[in-house]
Parts: C-alpha cells; sequence; structure tokens
C-alpha cells in the first residue's frame, strides 16, 4: 500500500467514526432548514472540485463522504435552489472572516512561509479578540465560532440568523469598517503603517485589547534587541519625538508610552501597525464565496481544523492540533492526550525546546463536544 492508499483509507475512517457529522449537518442545515439548498463543495485529491452539493440527511452526507473521501471540503451559501447548469442565486449565509498569518509578513520575524509558532501565534490572538468583542458588543452578534484553519491561520464564523441574512452590500460595508489596512500607506522605506484619522470606539477599544498583548510581542520578536526592527519601530514614532527614542539604548515599551502619554493616537498608530487584525476581505464580502469546513483535515498538515473555544486561543499551542493521525490513535486508545482544560498547566512541555520532542496532541473528542454546546447553543 502506498503512502496515498494510506491516507484514503485514514480519510475514510476519520470521516465513518470521528467526523462529527450529526452535529455538523445539523449546523449547516440549521436543523434540516436548509437541507436542500445549503452548498458543500467537495475538493478531490486530483484537486478537481464537486460543487453545489447537499444532503437531505446526515447519513446521506456521510456515505457520500466516505464514498468520495474528498481530501477537504467547503461550506457555500444557502441558495434559492441548488440545481446544475442554471443560475443559483445566494441567499444566506455565516459572515466569514479569515485571518491568515500571509499578510503579517512584515511584522513576523520568528517564522516564515508556512511555518508558525507560539510567538507568532499571539498575531491571531490579537486579531480573534478584537474581532470577537468588536462583532459581538458593536454589532451584537452572538453566536461567533473561532475555528483554526489547519496551518497557520483562523477563520471567524459568525453564524446570527441576522448575520445570515446580511446583504453583500452590506458585509462589504462591515468589512470596510473593519478593515483598518484597506487604504494601504506606506512610508518611504514602503512600510505599511495605520492611520489613526481620529478618536472612536473602534479604536479606543481595540486598543484596549491589543496593548496588553503588545508587550508580549515586543518581547518575542525582539524589536527593541535588532537595530533593523527597532529603526521601523521608531518610525511609527511621531518625528519630533523620534531622538529621544533614538538616544535611549535600553528602549521599552514603557517608555514610549510615557513620552506620548499626550498623544493617544500615535500609541494606537504603533500598537495598530503590528497587532490589528489583517483580513482578507474578498472572503467576507459575498455570500457566494466558500470556505473550508471546520473538522476539515488540512490536505498539506493532517491537522484537523479545530474550532476553538474562545477564552482557549490565548494559551493555544498548535503544535498540539489533533491530526488525521492522533484522531485514530485516541480513537483506539493508542496514545498520551492533554486535556484541553488543563491546557495551561501543561507548562513542563512548553519550556522543552527540543523540537523533536513529539507534545502530546490535543483530545479530538473534546473539540468536538465543545462544537456539540455551540451549536446546540445556536439552534433552541
Ligand atoms: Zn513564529
Amino acid at each position: 500500500m502506498d503512502i496515498e492508499d494510506s491516507t484514503l483509507k485514514q480519510r475514510k475512517e476519520y470521516y465513518d467514526k470521528s467526523f462529527p457529522v450529526e452535529t455538523f449537518y445539523k449546523w449547516i442545515t440549521r436543523n434540516k432548514k436548509y437541507s436542500d439548498t445549503r452548498e458543500l463543495s467537495f475538493t478531490m485529491s486530483d484537486e478537481s472540485y464537486i460543487r453545489y452539493q447537499h444532503f437531505k440527511s446526515n447519513e446521506e452526507l456521510k456515505r457520500k463522504l466516505k464514498e468520495k473521501v474528498p481530501i477537504k471540503f467547503d461550506i457555500g451559501a444557502v441558495f434559492d435552489k441548488l440545481l446544475i447548469g442554471v443560475t443559483n442565486t445566494p441567499l444566506l449565509r455565516e459572515f466569514i472572516i479569515d485571518i491568515d498569518m500571509d499578510e503579517y509578513n512584515d511584522v513576523r520575524y520568528c517564522c516564515q512561509g508556512t511555518n508558525i509558532c507560539k510567538k507568532c501565534w499571539t498575531l491571531l490572538v490579537a486579531a480573534v479578540q478584537v474581532l470577537n468583542y468588536i462583532l459581538h458588543e458593536q454589532f451584537g452578534f452572538n453566536h461567533i465560532l473561532n475555528v483554526f484553519s489547519g496551518r497557520r491561520g483562523i477563520h471567524i464564523w459568525v453564524c446570527d440568523d441576522i448575520a445570515m441574512e446580511m446583504t453583500d452590500t452590506l458585509r462589504m460595508n462591515i468589512v470596510q469598517y473593519l478593515n483598518l489596512f484597506e487604504a494601504k500607506h506606506t512610508n518611504s522605506q514602503n512600510e505599511s503603517y495605520i492611520v489613526i484619522p481620529g478618536r472612536h470606539s473602534l479604536f479606543d477599544d481595540s486598543y484596549q485589547i491589543l496593548e496588553p498583548l503588545f508587550n508580549k510581542y515586543l518581547q518575542d520578536e525582539q524589536i527593541f534587541e535588532c537595530s533593523e526592527r527597532r529603526s521601523r519601530f521608531i518610525r511609527l514614532i511621531p518625528t519630533s519625538k523620534q531622538s529621544q527614542c533614538d538616544e535611549k539604548e535600553d528602549l521599552t515599551w514603557d517608555y514610549v508610552k510615557k513620552i506620548l502619554s499626550d498623544d493617544p493616537k500615535a500609541l494606537q498608530r504603533i500598537v495598530f501597525t503590528y497587532l490589528y487584525p489583517r483580513l482578507d476581505i474578498n472572503v467576507s464580502m459575498k455570500r457566494n464565496h466558500l470556505l473550508k469546513a471546520p473538522f476539515c483535515i488540512h490536505p498539506a498538515t493532517g491537522n484537523v481544523c479545530v474550532p476553538i473555544p474562545f477564552n482557549k486561543i490565548i494559551d493555544f499551542d498548535v503544535t498540539r492540533v489533533p491530526t488525521l493521525i492522533s484522531v485514530q490513535e485516541e480513537r483506539e486508545n493508542k496514545t498520551e492526550i492533554i486535556q484541553n482544560n488543563r491546557m495551561e498547566e501543561e507548562d513542563s512541555y512548553n519550556n522543552s525546546d527540543n523540537e523533536n520532542d513529539q507534545k502530546p496532541k490535543y483530545s479530538y473528542k473534546e473539540f468536538v463536544q465543545f462544537f456539540d454546546s455551540f451549536v446546540n447553543d445556536l439552534i433552541q
């Protein structure tokens, strides 16, 4: 049996025995309400797509997953009808936001490319915390699911009925409101930065959330220790205060806050340039945009795209995400599993610098339980 065959067999088993098909189906069809018109799109191992799939029951969906064994599948909109060869009009869809680490390449120094570590995870934590807060407090959404994309990103699914019903124009307006990077400002060094046009609750609230993470970011990414990074940081400070920072040998964030204490806009500009969420706006604007489903296995990493409870995101360790293999081992009781409610206590594993040390994976079951309670809360 070659590798592809064995993965195929493992995937089939995953769909058969571990994928939470009942809850998943309940979620995407809102308890069968949209069973005839909710699109799923299968991606096959030859990269071809099978679009406009829809299912009358979770049993039918499971049968199809086992028969086709897609390497991943995406969730589309709820359409007026789902017929091949005619125009289907998307009507309803979760409001979705895609945060991809790619967007942060100019402020991420610890890793490159597809890598991700605990240090740069902070960038995603920052994005999730700000967006969840704004979506909840300013827009009043209550059912927000944060899902690990399987490699180095987070998908945010706003599932409230009122979010489902939003028109494309409304989605675009919300995205434009949230997206401070839209009008890209760059300085003479071609470095992007954010402009704060005035006082606004979006800026003030976001700053309150991001500022406590900023010191950790500065230390993790060695912004003051490395001269290039330090210079870039100083260029974000208003010109009149730059020399004060330049001369300061042991520059600290506390010192910068002190000299800019009368200029909140300047402080916001600095923090936001590094930590404010960078959105892939095209994903959010149109109802018919496809997005990878939670609990898919990422084709390249083998990681499960797990939904993460909001309060666990800050301590989440991406190197311990359940994989196709660990899920199978957990099912067969063959491996040590870390209970997710003990995430914060497991410092002994975090302190190990040896990359070859196999850290135990998080328990897959607990992500499924979390998803169950999220969906039950949504559909009442
Ligand atoms: Zn990193």
